[in-house]
């Protein structure tokens, strides 16, 4: 198991996934088929990060009009151990109007039209032969079936999102498309897949203009490099430099420059008392801390609620939030165990020397 920006975790090999296919044309337009769209978009894709990402492997989940169960899409990505599963679709709507894209995350929905999208998606088991026995009895037109979803532990969540941040940064910004957010559900091509995952919804092909674009060869391909750039970032961001500058809190109060009279104390989450110096004198060098969030954008500290001594440190674009500052294996062990009771269930141990990251073992070592 590993979590964002853990030591070994890299992008070697990217599972990309083109919704639906042979008997399942997916949703339907004036003049398209999502089958066929999502396949266009997917080649391209792969095409990209293998031309242009050295040492990544593209595997895909089909890549020509054949019919391919929702499992067993996942299980390709499993036996594959693939770093990364993206699976494209399309949208379509009972109404013309609206228009967009936007990004899941495997989750529980938070309203009915989340609900609905899943559900749609998800309705594709139904063209399998025993998919009551494949998945468990799930009834994807029954709300009650997704009750389920609410308790799946969500592992690489974190991971995901960031992804799925960026796949909708890049279509915004750099294709113009509506950015309709990134969203979470019960999506079954998500559920069984066991590593950072995201679906992107391209477009609705119920609008006519969006419809036009995706179907364009054009519009394919603008949308596959935004998708390939959205990778390169992540891949970027989790395996940028290990050591970086780091902030490291202080409890001497901060003159700002602009007036000698404003005093700042650091930012300190209410649990930690500003004067408890947590680094006892002795081996000052190596901090163990538990690293229990990330984030794209900055993020209040006292936002954590019940989480004592939070700090921050910024890693390749990202913002990092990490909990006490230890000098003993077993006292950041015990932290950690109660950040994940508490509910954080990815966090896991950094290391700094100095205010630089450090690699574990360096650190073991250190401490010893
Ligand atoms: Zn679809």
């Amino acid at each position: 198991m590993f979590s964002y920006a853990q030591e070994g975790y890299q992008v070697k090999h990217v599972m990309i996934d083109a919704g639906h296919g042979g008997k399942d044309p997916g949703a339907v337009g004036k003049g398209s088929k999502e089958k066929d769209i999502t396949l266009a978009i997917a080649l391209k894709v792969g095409e990209y990060v293998e031309k242009n990402l050295k040492g990544v492997k593209v595997s895909y989940t089909r890549d020509k009009d054949v019919f391919v169960g929702l499992r067993e899409r996942a299980q390709k990505a499993n036996a594959a151990k693939a770093d990364l599963f993206i699976s494209i679709h399309c949208n379509a709507s009972e109404s013309s109007k609206p228009y967009g894209t936007e990004t899941w995350v495997m989750g529980m929905h938070r309203n009915e039209r989340n609900l609905k999208v899943a559900q749609k998606e998800n309705a594709a088991i139904l063209l399998e032969t025993d998919y009551d026995k494949t998945y468990e009895n799930f009834d994807p037109n029954s709300p009650l079936s997704y009750i389920r979803f609410k308790i799946i532990q969500n592992e690489f969540r974190t991971q995901s999102v960031v992804l799925a941040n960026n796949v909708q940064t890049e279509f915004t910004t750099r294709v113009k498309r509506h950015d309709r957010g990134v969203k979470e559900a019960g999506f079954l091509v998500l559920v069984y897949t066991t590593m950072p995952r995201i679906l992107i919804e391209a477009g609705f092909l119920s609008n006519p203009a969006e419809e036009k674009f995706l179907k364009s060869k054009n519009g394919q391909e603008l949308m596959a490099s935004a998708i390939y750039r959205a990778i390169k970032k992540y891949k970027k961001d989790i395996e940028g430099p290990a050591k970086t500058e780091l902030p490291v809190p202080t409890t001497e109060p901060v003159v700002t420059s602009d007036s000698s009279k404003q005093v700042v104390t650091p930012q300190r989450s209410p649990e930690q008392p500003a004067n408890d110096d947590p680094v006892p004198p002795s081996n000052t060098k190596v901090i163990v801390a538990v690293q229990f969030s990330t984030s794209t954008r900055k993020k209040d500290l006292s936002s954590f609620k019940g989480v004592s001594d939070v700090w921050e440190y910024e890693q390749g674009g990202l913002f990092k939030y990490v909990s006490g500052h230890f000098n003993q294996m077993a006292e950041a062990e015990a932290h950690l165990a109660k950040l994940k009771s508490a509910g954080y269930t990815d966090a896991f141990l950094v290391y700094f020397l100095n205010g630089e990251r450090i690699k574990r073992a360096e650190a073991l070592k250190l401490l010893k």
